[in-house]
Parts: structure tokens; sequence; C-alpha cells
């Protein structure tokens, strides 16, 4: 990377620096304030889609850019905004055809026409995502990461430099890889770590490097807590923060139970830019940087549900990227808003719990005739209950549920795969469902798919839902 680069990407550090100052303002304000703010930037956000998006401008058809609710608009998703990609842009010398091959040669954190940057959703299958933001944007972004950073407490340290281990995606196609080299200035002496690296060399980088933060997949940090606890690894991190999968309980406690800290969860999508929200040390739920995002969380039909109670998707706007507008776009993530208010005062609502994905949703012959929805949380607590295991899989297809668990040394893997079965069976049968053949699997580790970031999706339906429902 040249020196042009170098001075280009040390002044989208600068400026999301300054943005910082001036959202603090914002932040410290009354909820009212930031209501306010919200609609002012929607409807700037409104009026620049329809004049400069081809989309927009049809979608939205006699929609008066200073006169309409949130809710008037029409909801969009990503087969949209992929079938009708140079339209939905705001920039027409961006095409999806040129963008997919700019991807394809991305080798580190390249500008693309010299102002962009593009990034992907990761995905074995079906469409992929892309997803472009303006050096302006991608500072906007940046200030979320930063301010997640700031809620951990972590804040540069000199001339001692703070040494902070990320475990997560090693490619520059992911925004979260991308953010971490594009915002890396020398400020924090950092350790990257591919997640489809086998746990042994994990642990073996980790005792090197001994970080003071870590930051990894929850399913990675459970798995490293069990190895801190047997003794194979030996690290005394005083902050640890997960991201990227469902942190259940269970992954909780271990954590827990290594460290004596709680962990410190935060909540990202590409779609966002990156950050969403993060805990604060009360850690009574995620906050949602509702400065820079709308979120809905809605039932099937996107009516909103009422706090407390899990939705089955999400609506998101996100407020800043005026490049692609992303306006009450689907997410199938499973998100329940908390009805409370946090402890520490922040006017930012909290997301109570994160359930996956409603894609996630098992459907299985109901006892009384149709089919039942069995959420992915009902997997989540069953296993959870089994100390012995290490991590699991639960696989729904059209032979039943498939179970793939990793055991600890000390335990009996076939005494546990047959108590599992047993107690999976009664609460199926508990929640009224018929149970299907269930087949438990006992293996030494599971293979990370690079594909889909090294990510571990802990339940999976291979089973359409759609027709069931
Ligand atoms: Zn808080």
């Amino acid at each position: 990377m040249n020196i042009g680069y170098s001075i280009k990407r040390l002044n989208d550090v600068v400026r999301a620096l300054l943005m910082q100052r001036k959202q603090n303002r914002l932040i410290s304000g009354t909820r009212q304030d930031l209501q306010d703010y919200q609609q002012q930037n929607l409807s700037a956000l409104v009026a620049y889609s329809v004049r400069n998006s081809p989309f927009y401008r049809e979608l939205y058809g006699n929609i008066q850019s200073d006169k309409f609710l949130l809710t008037d608009l029409p909801v969009t998703n990503k087969s949209m905004m992929m079938d009708n990609f140079d339209q939905f842009v705001t920039d027409p010398r961006l095409k999806l055809t040129e963008l997919q091959e700019h991807i394809r040669t991305l080798t580190t954190d390249e500008y693309y026409l010299g102002e962009y940057r593009v990034t992907a959703t990761s995905g074995s299958s079906g469409l992929k995502g892309i997803f472009v933001s303006s050096r302006k944007e991608w500072s906007t972004a940046l200030t979320a990461y930063l301010r997640c950073g700031s809620y951990m407490g972590l804040t540069p340290r000199l001339p001692k430099r703070r040494k902070i281990s990320t475990i997560g995606a090693d490619s520059p196609i992911h925004v979260s890889y991308r953010m971490a080299i594009s915002s890396d200035i020398g400020l924090m002496k950092t350790q990257r770590l591919d997640a489809t690296l086998g746990i042994e060399q994990q642990c073996a980088a980790l005792n090197s490097f001994q970080p003071e933060f870590l930051s990894a997949y929850p399913s990675i940090a459970s798995l490293l807590a069990r190895e801190q606890l047997e003794g194979r690894l030996s690290i005394n991190p005083q902050v640890i923060s997960t991201f990227g999968e469902v942190c259940t309980g269970e992954m909780k406690r271990n954590i827990q139970e290594a460290w004596g800290i709680e962990p410190f969860n935060s909540y990202g999508m590409t779609e966002a830019g990156i950050v969403l929200g993060s805990d604060c040390s009360c850690h009574q739920g995620i906050h949602v940087f509702e400065d820079l995002f709308i979120l809905e969380v809605v039932d099937q039909q996107n009516r909103p549900v009422p706090d407390g109670t899990p939705g089955h998707k999400l609506l998101i706007t996100n407020l800043f990227n005026v490049t692609q507008p992303i306006i009450r776009y689907e997410i199938s993530d499973l998100i329940t808003l908390s009805p409370e208010p946090c402890p520490c005062g922040r006017p930012f609502r909290l997301v109570s719990r994160i359930d996956g994905r409603s894609d996630d949703i098992i459907y299985l012959d109901n006892q009384r005739g149709g089919k039942l929805p069995v959420h992915p949380v009902h997997f989540y607590t069953a296993m959870g209950t089994f100390q012995e295991i290490k991590l699991y899989q639960v696989i729904h297809g059209d032979n039943g549920l498939q179970i793939r668990i990793v055991v600890r040394e000390s335990a009996s893997g076939q005494e546990v795969a047959a108590r599992l079965k047993q107690c999976l069976e009664s609460s199926l049968k508990a929640l009224g469902a018929q149970p299907p053949k269930i087949v438990v699997e006992i293996i030494d580790r599971f293979d990370r798919d690079p594909r889909l970031m090294g990510k571990m999706k802990l339940v999976t339906s291979l089973c359409g839902s759609s027709s069931l429902r």
C-alpha cells in the first residue's frame, strides 16, 4: 500500500474521532432529542434517496419527504436490492458486475474508485449481499466500532500499548476484518487470528501473545474457556467481548468460570456498516446505537411486537449511508427489545435477547396435527444443561434431527449421547411435538467454514419451512 493510501486511511480515522466528539453531545441528551435527531436524518435520507436512486424514486412514488412516518415506507429486502442493484445505489458509477469483480480481486483495504470501500455478506450458498460505503460513511461506521471499545473501557494507553487479540474472519471482503485493518493506526498492539484455525493453534498463539483484551465468536471464547480451565491455555484478559454468533447462557458461564469476568457482547451486521450496538458495563443487554440506526422488531406481517416479546424479524434503517440506502430492510434475526431502560442512563434502548435467525426455527409434526414451530432457544436451553458437552450443532433434515457433539475428555461420549437423545425426546414431547428420529454423533472437533467467516451455527434447518407455515 502506498503513501497516498496511508494518508487517506489516517484521514478516515481522524474524521471518525472528530465525529465521535460531536456524537457524545447528542448521546448525553434526552430520548426526545434522540428521536427528533432520528426523524431529521430519516427525512434527509429519504429525500436524498428519492432524488438519486431510481429504485427508491419508483418505490416511494408520491411520498413527500417531509410529511411521512417511518411506517408509511414500504419494506425492502436483499433480493429487491440485489436484483436492482445499479438502480438501488445513488452513484450511477457503481455497477454490480464491476463491484463483484473488485471484491473478487481484493487483497487488503483497497478503495474502489479512490473513494469507496466494498464488502460482502458471508454465505456458503444463495445470494450474497454487496455493500458500498463512501469514506465519510466508513468513518461514521468506525465511530460505532470505537464506541463499542469505549463501552468496554478500551481506551488507548501509551507508551505501553494495550494488547488485543481478535479471533474472527480473515478476509478483506468481510466488514469486521476490514474495519479492524482500516482503523489500526498503531495505538494498540494487535493480534488477529483466523477463526478457522484449530483450537490448539489458537491456544499457542494466545499463550505467547498474552492479550489484555480478547474478542472472539462466543463459541470460540467458550472453547478457549474450557482450555483455560483444563490448563492448556494460560492467559489473563481483563476484558472479553463476543460478537458474530448467538452467545448462549452456557457459553457466558464458561467464560465467567475461566476468567471471573462477565463478557461484553456486541451486535453487528454488514448491512449496518458493522456494529449496531454493544453492552455497557451494566450488562443488561445490548444498547442499540439509535443515533445511527432505527431498529423495528416486527412479526411475520411487519407489525411491531410489544417490548419483551421476541420478533420474527427485524427492519433496519441505516441513517448514515446515502450511497446504498438501507431503509426498513428485512433481516431475519430473532430479537427481543427490553421494556426497561438501562441503569447507566444512556438514552439508547436495550436488546435483551438475540436468538439466531427465523430461518433457524425448526418445524416438527404437531401431536394434534399440522406443524409446530420449535424455536432455536429450546435447543440452547436443553443442550446447556449438559456440562459434558463442549460444543454442539443441531441440524434438522428430511431424516430427522442430527445432533453433533464434542464432549469433554473426562466424559463418556456414548453415555452422554444416550442421555441427550432421551432428554430431547421428552422435552420435544412436552412442547407438543412428535419427536422425529434423533441421531447423536460424537465428533472430535468442528471444522469451521471460511465461507461463513468461521462462524458456528448452533441450530440449522435444512427443510424449507415456508410451505409448512
Ligand atoms: Zn447501559
